[in-house]
Formats: structure tokens, C-alpha cells, sequence
């Protein structure tokens, strides 16, 4: 696990997806939806297929014309249960994990806001520079892990929710949760590795 991503697996490594992955992401987290038209003035018709690529595995989000690209990468523009403000900008992300990993990577202030699915709780995450450690002073809350393969968004994202604490996952789980609880420390780590190809 030490050095696995979710984002990266079944998608091209190149220098150029990585280029197209980082301009899309720095987009979304301005609050811009990304037009394929001006990816196809930047990159060229061979952007088409790259966003295929992204879309099947689950890491991109078209619209219903897919003539935008509305996610990518765990960030959203809509609506979702889980929100995250960076630098001014108020989005929403595919999941709970994305509001403690995507700052932890990026090493910025944010505000994060999801809610206990045991209890419905509101659970508000602050981090300046990326820095949870703050928060995992709470120690009962966890992060569910779930065991998850195949597109990211479908897959892993809707399970990936934060918990008051391990009885609250219990709860709404079951005791034999097919997956791991982690501290919000573990989950900014883990953040760090996910998120890499966008890190400063
Ligand atoms: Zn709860």
C-alpha cells in the first residue's frame, strides 16, 4: 500500500497524461468545468481518447453532452454530500476521503464538510497547509477503506465516507466491513501518495 494510488491504476503514465491530468484538476479546483473543445485546442484531437482513458477509469466526469469535463480526480462541481473549500473556492468531492487527502497532497488550507453516515453527524475538517494532525487529536474518528477495484469513481468513491467513530461504521456496516479504519492521519497520508501527480 505504501506507494499504490487509486488514481493511477490502468491509466497511462506519460508525461503528456500527466500534463492533461494537472491542467483539468487545476481547473476544477478554480470552480471551471473544463470544455474538451479548448483541450482540443491545447492538446490536439489526441486528447479525445486520453479522455476517454480517464473517464473509463473512473478518474473523469463528462456532462450530460460531454462537451465538459465536471470532476476529475475526486473534485466535483456537483453536488455531492462531501464539500471542500481551497483557496477561496468552494467544490464538492467524489468522496470523504478526497476532503482530508486532496489538501494533505497539496499542502494547502481548506475547510472540508461531510457527514457520519452512522449517525449523520457534521463533521468539519479544518488544515492549514495540509496539516490534520490538528484533528487526528479526535481519535475516535475513522475513515473507511474500502477494499475496491475498477473505476475509481464508482467503485471505491461511494464507500469512502468518514465516521464518528469505528461503532458508528459498525453500525452502518456491519462488524465483518469488507475494508480498512483508519485514522484521519492515515487517510492524509494516504492522500499524499494519491494525489502526487498534482503535489507542488
Ligand atoms: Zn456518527
Amino acid at each position: 500500500m505504501s506507494d499504490f494510488s487509486i488514481l493511477e491504476v490502468g491509466i497511462d503514465q506519460s508525461q503528456r497524461m500527466i500534463e492533461l491530468r494537472r491542467e483539468i484538476f487545476s481547473s476544477l479546483l478554480r470552480g471551471e468545468a473544463v470544455a474538451i473543445e479548448d483541450l482540443l485546442a491545447s492538446f490536439g484531437e489526441v486528447v479525445i481518447p486520453m479522455v476517454e482513458e480517464l473517464v473509463d477509469g473512473g478518474v473523469a466526469l463528462l456532462d450530460e453532452d460531454r462537451s465538459y469535463i465536471v470532476g476529475a480526480e475526486g473534485v466535483s462541481l456537483q453536488p455531492t454530500s462531501h464539500q471542500l473549500k481551497i483557496g477561496g473556492t468552494d467544490f464538492y468531492t467524489w468522496c470523504a476521503f478526497d476532503i482530508i487527502g486532496i489538501p494533505a497532497a497539496l499542502k494547502v488550507d481548506s475547510i472540508g464538510v461531510t457527514h457520519c453516515p452512522g449517525c449523520g453527524k457534521e463533521l468539519i475538517f479544518d488544515a492549514k497547509k495540509g496539516d490534520f494532525s490538528g484533528v487526528s487529536l479526535q481519535e475516535s474518528i475513522v475513515g473507511f477503506w474500502p477494499n475496491a477495484s475498477g473505476p475509481v469513481v464508482e467503485n471505491f468513491c461511494p464507500s469512502a465516507l468518514i465516521y464518528c467513530s469505528i461503532d458508528h461504521l459498525k453500525d452502518h456496516k456491519g462488524s465483518k466491513f469488507d475494508g480498512q479504519a483508519l485514522p484521519i492521519k492515515d487517510l492524509a497520508e494516504r492522500g499524499e501518495i494519491t494525489w502526487r501527480i498534482f503535489a507542488p
